[in-house]
C-alpha cells in the first residue's frame, strides 16, 4: 500500500528562469491548503544532499510572485549524478520525514528526479521551468514568455539604431539547442531572418536573402540568431562572412545574453507557474508519481517524466512558414 503523503518538499534545479518563485509559492500554499507540511530545499539536489532543508509556511512565500530568480536558489550537482550522492539525498528526505518531492527545472533535473524515484521508490513530480521552452509535454515552460518578451524588447531597441544608421544587425538570443526563443522574439521583433538549430538555411542562402531584401528597398535589416544555430560559425564570424559577401551593408553584432534569464515574470508566466504549482501538489495527492505537469492546448496536463525527458519538442512549422511570408 502506498504511504499517505503528509510532508512534501519543493526545490528549483538547473538554470533559473523567471516565474520559478511563483511556482514555489503555488506549491507551498497548495500544500498548506490541503493540510500538508511543506518544506523548501535550497540549492537544488546539492542542497538536498547537504540537508539544506527548511520548513515553510504560507507567509514565507509572501511577496515573491513578482520576483525573478528563485528564493530557493538553484544549483547543478555532480554528486547527485552518483548513486552515493542520491543515497545521501534519500537519507536527508527520510531524516525530515518527507514523503514526496516537487522538482521545478528542466529536462536534466527531471532525469535526476526519475532516476532517484526509481532507485528509492520515492514520489516525484516535475514542473517545467526553462527559458529554452524545449521540454516535451508542455506548450510553454515557465520563464519562456518573460525571456521572449525581454528578447523582443532588445530587438525593438536595436531596430531604432539599425534603421537610423542603415545597418545590418545580428542579434544572438539564448535557447541553447532550441530555437523557440529566437523564433518567437524574431517574429515579434519583425526580424528579416531567423536562424535556428531546427532549420539550417545555410549562410549563402542567408546572404542571398539579405541581398534580395536590400534590393526590395529595405535600408536596414535584423537577423536573429539562436545561440545553438547550425551555420557552423559563431555570430561574429557570421557577421564578418556576410559583410564580406554583401558589401552594401555595414554590420554589427549584439548578444542579448543573461538579461533574458532575469526580471519580473510576465503575467502569463505567473499564471502558468501558479496553475502548474497547484496541479503538482494535487496529482501527488491523487497518488501519481514520475510525471510532469504541463500546459497543452490551454489546459493543465500530465505527462510521464520518461516522455518529457526522451521525446523531442518539435518547433511549430506554421511559425517557420510565416517568417518567410512576413519578411517579403
Ligand atoms: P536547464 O534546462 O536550465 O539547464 P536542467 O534541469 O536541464 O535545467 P541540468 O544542469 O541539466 O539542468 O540538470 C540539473 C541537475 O540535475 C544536475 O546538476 C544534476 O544534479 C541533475 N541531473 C541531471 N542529469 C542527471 C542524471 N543523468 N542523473 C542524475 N542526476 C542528474
Amino acid at each position: 500500500m502506498k504511504k499517505q503523503i503528509k510532508k512534501i518538499a519543493v526545490m528549483t534545479s538547473g538554470g533559473d528562469s523567471p516565474g520559478m518563485n511563483a511556482a514555489i509559492r503555488a506549491v507551498i500554499r497548495t500544500a498548506v491548503f490541503y493540510k500538508l507540511d511543506p518544506y523548501g530545499i535550497y540549492r537544488g539536489y546539492q542542497g538536498l544532499i547537504e540537508g539544506d532543508i527548511e520548513r515553510f509556511t504560507a507567509r514565507d512565500v509572501s511577496n515573491i510572485i513578482n520576483r525573478g530568480g528563485t528564493i530557493l536558489k538553484t544549483a547543478r550537482s555532480k554528486e547527485f549524478r552518483t548513486v552515493e550522492g542520491r543515497k545521501k539525498a534519500y537519507e536527508q528526505l527520510k531524516k525530515h520525514d518527507i514523503d514526496a518531492l516537487v522538482v521545478i527545472g528542466g529536462d536534466g533535473s527531471f532525469t535526476g528526479a526519475q532516476i532517484f524515484s526509481k532507485e528509492f521508490d520515492f514520489p516525484v513530480i516535475g514542473i517545467p521551468a526553462t527559458i529554452d521552452n524545449d521540454i516535451f509535454g508542455t506548450d510553454f515552460s515557465i520563464g519562456f514568455d518573460t525571456a521572449s518578451n525581454t528578447a523582443t524588447e532588445a530587438i525593438d531597441k536595436i531596430r531604432d539604431t539599425a534603421s537610423s544608421h542603415d545597418r545590418l544587425f545580428f542579434i544572438e538570443v539564448m535557447g541553447r539547442n532550441a530555437g523557440f526563443l529566437a523564433l518567437y522574439s524574431g517574429i515579434a521583433g519583425g526580424a528579416e531572418e531567423i536562424l535556428i538549430p531546427e532549420e539550417n538555411i545555410g549562410i549563402d542562402r542567408l546572404v542571398e536573402s539579405l541581398r534580395r531584401s536590400k534590393r526590395a528597398g529595405k535600408t536596414s535589416s535584423i537577423v536573429v540568431v539562436a545561440e545553438g544555430d547550425k551555420t557552423g560559425k559563431n555570430v561574429f564570424e557570421l557577421a564578418e562572412y556576410v559583410e564580406e559577401n554583401l558589401k552594401e551593408y555595414e554590420s554589427r553584432v549584439v548578444i542579448v545574453g543573461h538579461i533574458q534569464r532575469g526580471g519580473c515574470p510576465t503575467t502569463f508566466d505567473r499564471v502558468l507557474a501558479s496553475r502548474l504549482g497547484v496541479r503538482a501538489v494535487e496529482v501527488l495527492l491523487d497518488g501519481e508519481s514520475d510525471v510532469m505537469v504541463g500546459f497543452r492546448n490551454n489546459t493543465v496536463e500530465v505527462t510521464p517524466l520518461e516522455e518529457a525527458i526522451k521525446l523531442k519538442r518539435e518547433i511549430n512549422k506554421e511559425l517557420l512558414a510565416i517568417v518567410d511570408i512576413l519578411t517579403t
